[in-house]
């Protein structure tokens, strides 16, 4: 298995996002994988029910209100006779989202939703794409992040959080690109329900809406993130040291990009444990974008 580094990308060029940088830190071997653009074929049915529900906050905070024609029309990645559950596991709980965030889409004053970045931090370009920008009724600026998690400790996630990467990353671009402060971040996270097989997608329907009329909280959850000007600060140099780090390792050659074998098992499966286990290609395909997270 050899890989080296691409000529087409750089730091100074191509950039990075906080993904990327996550790898890299995580481990250089995943770095090496991801910057060689190659991507795990089997991945779009994992992630098929978060994109779509991705997809479908987006078209709900950009001001949409139908989102059952949207799920109708979605094109969900998963085997054909799972299609309509998890269109219905999507659709309860939209429906009650709307009804406990309502707020959301009255109060809050919206100013991006999904928008890219490519901000130039030194010999460095930062990118990428924050879920929402918003002001507060004070005026403040803030950022959204939506997450769908199946599996969550909230004790642990909110100590985390208070030093998140892809927080800190999205709010010293936003401060640098706007020139202004960001207030905070609401890190909005919403729990994947479970589903019983042998159950028809009208049941789960009424059975899941039901469930979560009973216990919102349980399945909505948000921790708001306030951002401290000394934070940023610290961050950014933070990142200026790890990001000369790694451009002193693309300047000098392959021997840096070593396995991390205490990384393989972290939030779930490393996306290329089958190449490190077995030295082949197969199951990956080459994609054409160094940032694919950019394109959903
Ligand atoms: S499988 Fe393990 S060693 Fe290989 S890239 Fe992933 S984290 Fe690194």
């Amino acid at each position: 298995m050899q890989l080296s580094i691409p000529k087409d990308y750089s730091l100074e060029e191509t950039g990075i996002t906080q993904s990327l940088l996550k790898k890299w830190k995580t481990c250089r071997r995943a770095f090496l994988f991801s910057i060689n653009r190659m991507h795990p074929t089997c991945i779009y049915e994992k992630w098929a029910y978060h994109n779509m529900m991705h997809a479908a906050l987006e078209f709900l905070y950009k001001g949409n209100k139908m989102f059952d024609v949207f799920l109708t029309n979605y094109k969900l990645s998963v085997p054909k006779d799972e299609i309509q559950k998890t269109k219905s596991i999507a659709q309860a709980m939209l429906s009650r989202y709307l009804e406990f965030y309502g707020k959301d889409f009255t109060e809050k004053r919206f100013t991006a939703v999904e928008k890219e970045f490519a901000v130039r931090f030194g010999n460095y370009l930062l990118r990428g794409k924050c879920d929402g920008k918003f002001k507060d009724k004070k005026g403040r600026f803030y950022h959204i992040e939506h997450k769908n998690y199946s599996q969550i400790n909230v004790e642990v996630l909110a100590k985390i959080l208070k030093f998140d990467l892809q927080n800190n990353f999205y709010a010293l671009a936003d401060s640098i690109e706007g020139k202004r402060d960001i207030h905070g971040v609401l890190y909005n996270v919403l729990r994947v329900p479970q589903s019983r097989k042998e159950i028809s997608p009208r049941d789960l329907l009424v059975e899941l809406s039901e469930k979560i009329r009973k216990d919102p909280k349980h399945y909505f959850f948000r921790f708001e993130i306030m951002f401290h000007p000394s934070d940023l600060k610290d961050f950014e140099g933070t990142l200026r040291h790890q990001l000369s780090e790694l451009y002193a390792c693309l300047h000098t050659g392959v021997h840096c990009f070593y396995q991390n074998e205490n990384a393989c098992q972290l939030r779930g499966t490393c996306e290329y444990l089958d190449i490190c286990s077995s030295g082949s290609f197969v199951g990956y395909e080459k994609i054409d974008t160094f940032f694919p997270e950019l394109e959903e």
